[in-house]
């Protein structure tokens, strides 16, 4: 990574383009990999899971860590913009604003939940919609087991090698990292709007700090409380996919491996990572809720407009629903902070002016968040892994 920065600030045009084709090719071979590896790791998970209450136990622990870790890093966030105040004088006028990426926000919760039914599961899979995904294989791991044909076996069984299969293609891909991680960091340096990046010092700064704190203390403090591990052997554990999520700024991209880290270094079963993780990586984004939370007061407070106690528990709400509704790719939580200012009554082209603006240097923070998010799905899956029993869940360090 160190490479990354200094040949970031030095390389040519024409070894940047090198640079970016190579980190192309790596995100891509990484997307590859995502469809067939949701699909076949939930379904041997649950079907190993088994239906019924122990399925049902899993779920609610797996809702209950998403929503409290999210709430402490919304809080973190809240209470740093109430006192940094990033947005008190801030000028906006000579930051750089670019097109925003076109994303789709959900409007409600409910919407959420209906998009979690795919009506084509073939379809969901063609396209990588994640949330289908996982709906389709839960049900397939759920079903398959109960079947009495005598071929239901067979066809579980046909399921696991092609989970081992992917999962060796990944450990294949992981080896490119270097090289990917490399080309991905040049390029994102060299595309970082540098004058954008002085005006908006004290907000990256208040963002940077909710997010060091989520991830240096809180994160490590549940995992020494609740899951009674040494949070330092985690990180070292889970360093691939943190400097994964950093590069790519995508937690859906990286998701191959922080399931593999999670399994072969971690410990964790795969019948608890392939329930926690495909959904953490769409749902649990503890960074990006943070985020949401930070910028929509920054908003407020560029436009000098005071939000009432019950209006920062709105952001609050929707922040965290944002957050639930982000899709695991780049820059999707800064799109999503659209349904925080409207909850909030911020509207109007002024907001999209300062969202435009915050655009201009959304890429570092991006990669932060993304990291904080990715970790936070390995740190449930490995706390819920515990509570299961699992108790050589981070026993050392696997290199
Ligand atoms: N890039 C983030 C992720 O994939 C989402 C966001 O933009 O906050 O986790």
């Amino acid at each position: 990574m160190v490479i990354g920065l200094i040949l970031g600030f030095t390389v040519g045009e024409s070894a940047e383009r090198w640079l970016g084709w190579m980190g192309d090719i790596f995100v891509r071979l990484l997307r590859m990999v995502i469809a067939p590896l949701i699909f076949t790791s939930i379904i041997t998970g649950v079907a190993s899971v088994g239906a019924g209450q122990d399925l049902g136990r899993l779920g609610l622990k797996t809702f209950g860590f998403y929503m409290l870790s999210s709430l402490l890093a919304i809080m973190v966030g809240l209470a740093l913009v109430n006192v940094i105040q990033p947005g008190a004088g801030a000028d906006l006028a000579g930051a750089a604003s670019s097109d925003l990426p076109e994303i789709q926000t959900p409007g409600s919760l409910g919407e959420i939940f209906i998009r979690l039914v795919p009506t084509n599961p073939v379809q969901a899979l063609a396209s990588g919609d994640m949330l289908g995904i996982i709906f389709f294989s839960i049900l397939l791991g759920v079903a398959i087991p109960r079947v009495k044909h005598e071929r239901a076996e067979d066809l579980l069984g046909l399921i696991q090698a092609a989970f081992e299969v992917i999962m060796s293609i990944t450990s294949g891909i992981i080896r490119l990292a270097p090289l990917g991680v490399l080309g991905l960091i040049v390029r994102a340096i060299n595309r970082s709007g540098v004058d954008a990046l002085e005006t908006l010092g004290m907000y990256m700064l208040t963002i940077f700090l909710g997010l060091m704190i989520h991830l240096l203390v809180t994160l490590p403090a549940l995992l020494a409380f609740l899951g009674r591990m040494n949070p330092w052997i985690h990180f070292r554990n889970m360093s691939e996919p943190m400097l994964l999520a950093f590069s790519t700024s995508s937690s859906s991209a990286t998701l191959p491996v922080t399931l593999r880290a999670v399994e072969k270094k971690v410990g964790v079963s795969n019948r608890v990572s392939s329930f926690v993780l495909p959904m953490g990586a769409t749902v649990n984004m503890d960074g990006t809720a943070l985020y949401e939370c930070v910028g929509v007061i920054f908003i407020s407070q560029v436009m000098g407009f005071e939000l009432t106690f019950a209006a920062q528990i709105t952001v609050v709400l929707t922040a965290l629903l944002a957050s639930i509704g982000a899709a695991g790719i780049p820059s999707a939580g800064l799109v999503m902070i659209f349904i925080v200012t409207e909850a909030v009554g911020l509207t109007g082209p002024e907001v999209a002016a300062i969202v435009g603006t915050m655009f201009a240097i959304d890429r570092p923070l991006d990669m932060l968040r993304t990291v904080v998010n990715v970790f936070s799905d390995s740190c449930g899956a490995a706390i819920i892994a515990r509570s299961e029993g699992e108790d050589t869940v981070n026993a050392r360090v696997v290199s």
